[in-house]
């Protein structure tokens, strides 16, 4: 399945050829740190049929195995864009957040559960809505 991409700003695009079937969340801490969220949603492309726009940057975190991961993400909005092997990358493994067709790409694994946050398996009973509406306002409290 082709996909595409972008961060939004636009200073960086991408277009890929991925296996639907094969979505990951991961839920290791990395993964919950460098994403700024519960879990990360990722899928991988060939790097062969990955093609690129822009000038991303990219930061080497080094997991708890030894293995280097360059981190990809735009310079100017901050959005996390790829993962790669540092050296000789075979393939990428792109962030789902920045991906287009996102919402067909349903994951079909669940990697790092030892580390996944207790409150997930309770989100289906957190109320919600279809917009922003949540909680009330909270106003500063006058001062005396
Ligand atoms: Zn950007
Ligand atoms: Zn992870």
């Amino acid at each position: 399945m082709q996909i595409d991409g972008a961060c939004p700003c636009g200073l960086i695009s991408f277009i890929a050829d991925v296996d639907p079937t094969r979505v990951m969340v991961c839920h290791c801490t990395d993964c919950q740190v460098l994403s700024g969220s519960a879990f990360r949603v990722s899928v991988a492309a060939p790097m062969e049929t990955f093609v690129l726009r822009g000038q991303p940057k990219s930061y080497i975190k080094v997991a708890e195995s030894g293995n280097r991961r360059a981190q990809v993400f735009c310079p100017e909005c901050a959005t996390p864009l790829f993962g790669m092997a540092p050296e000789n990358a075979t393939s990428v493994i792109i962030r789902l957040g920045c991906v287009k067709q996102r919402a067909q790409l349903m994951p079909a694994v669940q990697l790092w559960q030892r580390s996944s946050i207790p409150w997930l398996s309770e989100l289906h009973r957190v109320p919600g809505s279809a917009k922003q509406e949540g909680f009330l306002p909270v106003l500063p409290k006058p001062t005396p």
